[in-house]
Parts: structure tokens; sequence; C-alpha cells
């Protein structure tokens, strides 16, 4: 059974120049992408920003590839979230429609998680705001279906493992509000076989599994061709040895789950 990459960027990310084509042409079913959209997003310089799409264009390119191939296109979203813009990303939301929406933290007090040198902080602080936020996040915003690469501020960092009891800790209510929601867990490819957090992982979704957890997505977060499904046979295997058993999908919003050993 195919299962879709459920996290790629394009060319209407700030970030990315890939062609939709490139994706397409890596598969025989359909792709979905998911643009940035950060909005109030500060800079290392300080400059604020929101980042968006064009959201129009993205529609009617999308829809005129749909209209004329049998290989279609889903619309995907991965916000960052910050409580400072909550309103201002629920009334951007409230007017788009989307197959898939992604929750991210990206920004922790202001600077980019994957900015910050774990060796001028101070790491239990860093920490403690870090998942303080993605806590914020998902029990003051709903409108989403993945929770995303969970490890953002540690990607590049490697923290201490004696501050591990507050991963621990800020995970099971982060777990416990998702499980709840019946919203879907991210294993983010690149984040644990490029940034090499499989450690991390494994911790995270035992965790996960142990606290009733079963909804969990797939996605290799590529920017470029390269690592679109980046690692996702390996990502099957791992899933099947922590005891997940089904995998979401969705379209359109909504979900529809296929057992992993079906893949
Ligand atoms: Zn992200
Ligand atoms: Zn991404």
């Amino acid at each position: 059974m195919y299962y879709r990459d459920q996290h790629c960027h394009s060319e209407f990310s700030f970030d990315s120049n890939e062609k939709f084509e490139n994706y397409l042409k890596q598969v025989q079913g359909d792709i979905i992408t998911t643009e940035h959209m950060d909005l109030g997003y500060i800079h290392s310089d300080g400059k604020e920003e929101d980042i968006d799409i064009d959201y129009e264009k993205y529609c009617k390119v999308i829809d005129e590839h749909n209209s004329n191939h049998s290989q279609k296109i889903l619309k995907g979203i991965e916000i960052g979230y910050t409580s400072k813009n909550r309103d201002r990303i629920i009334d951007t939301l409230e007017k788009r429609n989307y197959d898939i929406q992604l929750l991210s933290i990206h920004q922790i007090n202001g600077i980019d998680g994957m900015s910050v040198k774990s060796k001028d902080i101070d790491q239990r602080k860093f920490l403690t705001d870090y998942y303080g936020n993605m806590i914020d996040a998902v029990n003051n915003f709903k409108d989403y279906d993945v929770l995303t690469h969970i490890d953002y501020a540690i990607r590049l960092n490697k923290f201490d493992t004696k501050n591990f009891d507050i991963v621990d800790e800020y995970l099971s209510f982060v777990f416990k509000e998702l499980i709840n929601d019946e919203k879907a867990l991210e294993l983010n490819t690149r984040s644990v076989y490029q940034y090499e957090n499989l450690e991390y992982y494994t911790f995270a979704l035992k965790k996960y599994v142990k606290m009733k957890g079963k909804l969990v997505s797939i996605g290799s977060d590529a920017h470029f061709e390269n690592y679109y499904r980046f690692n996702f046979e390996k990502a099957y295997k791992l899933l099947e040895s922590l005891g997940v058993k089904y995998l979401a999908l969705f379209e359109n919003r909504k979900m529809k789950t296929i057992r992993v050993e079906d893949i």
C-alpha cells in the first residue's frame, strides 16, 4: 500500500526552490506539499516578517495540474505557531482550504530553534521554554492534524542528558493532549536520519505508544528532491519495532488510517 510523504516543501516555501514535478516523478501515487506559514517570524537580525505563501497562486497551479493529470497534488501547510500570533494564524487559516495542516514550533523567545547554540544558553531554561511552547500550542490551538518535528530545537544541538527529565516530563503533557484530541505525531525522517536523533525519537515514540498513542504520520521535511521520502523504509521498520500499528493519512482534513504492516 502506498504511503504519502506528508511533510515536504516546494518553491512555494521561502526556503525551497523545488518543483512539484521533481517529487511527482519519484512516486506513482499522489503527493502533498506542506508549505511554510510563520506569521510574525523574527529573523536573526531582529526583523519581523510574516512568512507565508501566495495561496491564490498555489491553488491555481495545483488545480490546473490536477485537472490535467491523474497523479494529483494535494495542498498542505506547515504552521509555525507562536502564542503572540495565534489569532492572526486562525484568521488566515479560516479563509483557506488545505488537505493537511501541520503544527510546528520553530521559534523560542523570538529565536529560531535551529539558530540557538546550546553552549551559549542555559540549557534547562531553553528546554523548558521550547517544550513549554509546544504545550501551549497543543493546548490553545486545535486546527491542525499533525504535530511535527518534536526535536526541532535539538536537531543541531546535543543537550546534556541530565536535562532530559524536562523532555520526559513535558512530552507527557504534549502527548496527553495529542491523544485526547486524536491528532497524529510526526516521525520526521530528516530529524532521525540526517540530524541523527534516532535515540530521541525512539524514546519519544516508546513513551507515546505506552501512553496509548496510536496515530503517527511520516514526513521527510524535504526541501529538495534528494530528501523526498528520505529513509522511509527504515522508518516503517522502526515504527513496527516500537509497536506502532497505524499510520495516519490526510486528505481534505479527513484522516484515514492504514496498518504499518500493510505498507
Ligand atoms: Zn518545520
Ligand atoms: Zn517543514
